[in-house]
């Protein structure tokens, strides 16, 4: 029987100890810090629980909701599920018909878009209709701004449909990112079955919603969870690997799976040199921030919409955390991707997103409080023909898990989760064979 360590407590270390927890694989689950979720975790302020980020999710996470539901979480108590709605306030609106089968809800509201002409709206249809043709497959990966452009796809169409898509998928911006990873997105949102591109909004807090109810799910099946445990050291010996904490406490492990953050990867695989590819390829790796501006306004207020994006703007989307929360008079605005955002100090963002909003919004009174949240290294940059890591290594039953091991998606919890699961099945799969010789 393997006896399994999964270092590192986000969505990817989570899915890989749940995976393993589910068919009984003995696996201890050690993360840094004091609280798990990594990149996808709740904070405290001023009495209320917010997130490290705004987070959205599609109906298209199958995995990610396969664990959730595994966690005992039901999705209508956690989510607010949408029929694909875009509104980009006084500029743009595309709402999926919810009556019609998929693809046709999707064509149909690229046809009847507000806030485009029609010779826009047809050009977004003729390039939907022409990816499905290509099954979505692009000959070779190139920078997306340069894709729309060889598809003739007008400058407003880019502006107020790709773009923000873009940046809110790939958080990468549009003239480096990756053609074929959004194609891949896209093919799962918007060409599969209709419940697919639905936008998921949590209701719930990011702790709540996905790390505490895995931990507990993974210690009710026999796994062992532990925090405010930081991997210093991992030794390959004759039967497995030894890892060393920072106490200098050694624990012994048939299979590891290293789940943790690609910069965080390069300092512990650094000393292992079998693993110098593994360690070459995510040092090439540069990465993107994504701030959150979390803004109180007095609890009557409230949007239109629980999620709407700004054409023209700093602020990129804000989501009415009263609505989805019960933080009433709460608002979210979330910033993706590089910018001259962050030349500004935290202070002066966030009155630039004061005034932004009250520009979208008139009538809306002072914020009470804000508070910015950067996360400087939020994911990779997703760019063009990126060469990221397999899931397995050079040295056999050690694995990385995590949003940047090679896989269809850009960094998100769905391709945390999907590749966690994939080392998991990795390791359970050998234990088959194992019993067959
Ligand atoms: C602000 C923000 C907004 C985002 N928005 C979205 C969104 O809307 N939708 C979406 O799908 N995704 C979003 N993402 C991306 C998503 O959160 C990540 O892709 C995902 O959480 C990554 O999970 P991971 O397990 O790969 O890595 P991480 O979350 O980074 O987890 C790695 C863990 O390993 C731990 N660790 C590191 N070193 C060690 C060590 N030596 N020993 C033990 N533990 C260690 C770390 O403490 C951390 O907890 C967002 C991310 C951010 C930051």
């Amino acid at each position: 029987m393997p006896n399994v360590a999964v270092i590192g407590g986000g969505c990817a270390g989570l899915a890989a100890a749940s995976r393993l927890a589910e068919h009984h694989v003995p696996v201890t689950l050690f993360e840094a810090g004091r609280q798990l979720g990594g990149r996808a975790r709740s904070i405290s302020w001023k009495g209320q629980t917010l997130d490290n980020g705004q987070h959205i999710l599609l109906g298209a996470y199958s995995e990610t909701l396969r664990q959730i539901r595994l966690s005992g979480v039901t999705e209508q108590d956690c989510f607010l599920r949408l029929p694909l709605q875009l509104i980009m306030q006084d500029a743009f609106k595309l709402s999926a018909c919810p009556m019609l089968p998929a693809p046709l809800h999707i064509l149909l509201a690229m046809l009847t878009a507000q806030g485009l002409s029609s010779g826009e709206r047809l050009a977004a249809v003729r390039f939907m209709l022409w990816l499905r043709l290509k099954k979505f497959r692009l000959p070779a990966d190139l920078p997306l701004g340069q894709f729309l452009s060889a598809r003739r796809q007008p400058v407003r169409l880019v502006k107020l449909l790709w773009e923000p898509l873009c940046l809110a998928a790939l958080n990468t911006p549009l003239n480096r990112a990756s053609a074929q990873v959004f194609l891949n997105v896209l093919r799962d949102s918007f060409a599969g079955a209709k419940a697919d591109s639905d936008l998921l909004l949590p209701k719930t807090d990011l702790s709540n919603l996905i790390a505490q109810p895995l931990a507990d799910y993974i210690e009710h099946h026999g796994g062992r969870v532990r925090t405010n445990a930081m991997i210093s050291a991992v030794r390959k010996t004759g039967t497995g690997f030894c890892l060393g904490d920072a106490d200098g406490t050694e624990h012994a492990f048939s299979h590891v799976v290293l789940a943790m953050s690609p910069f965080r990867l390069v300092d512990l695989i650094q000393g292992i040199p079998a693993l110098g590819d593994t360690s070459r390829q995510v040092a090439q790796f540069v990465y993107q921030p994504i701030y959150t501006i979390y803004l109180q306004f007095p609890a009557h207020v409230t949007l239109p919409s629980p999620m709407t994006g700004l054409a023209d703007a700093v602020c990129q989307w804000v989501f009415d955390r009263g609505v989805l929360y019960g933080q009433h008079g709460l608002l979210a605005v979330v910033i993706s991707a590089e910018g001259e955002h962050q030349k500004l100090t935290q202070h002066d963002l966030g009155i630039l997103v004061q005034e932004e909003l009250q520009h979208a919004f008139p009538g809306l009174p002072q914020a009470l409080w804000f508070k910015v949240i950067a996360e400087k290294r939020a994911t990779f940059a997703c760019t063009a023909g990126l060469d990221r890591p397999g899931y397995t290594t050079a040295l056999p039953n050690l694995y990385i898990a995590g949003d940047y091991v090679a896989g269809d998606y850009p960094a998100t919890i769905e391709g945390a989760m999907r590749s966690g699961r994939q080392c998991a099945e990795a390791i359970i799969s050998s234990q088959h064979q194992e019993h067959l010789r």
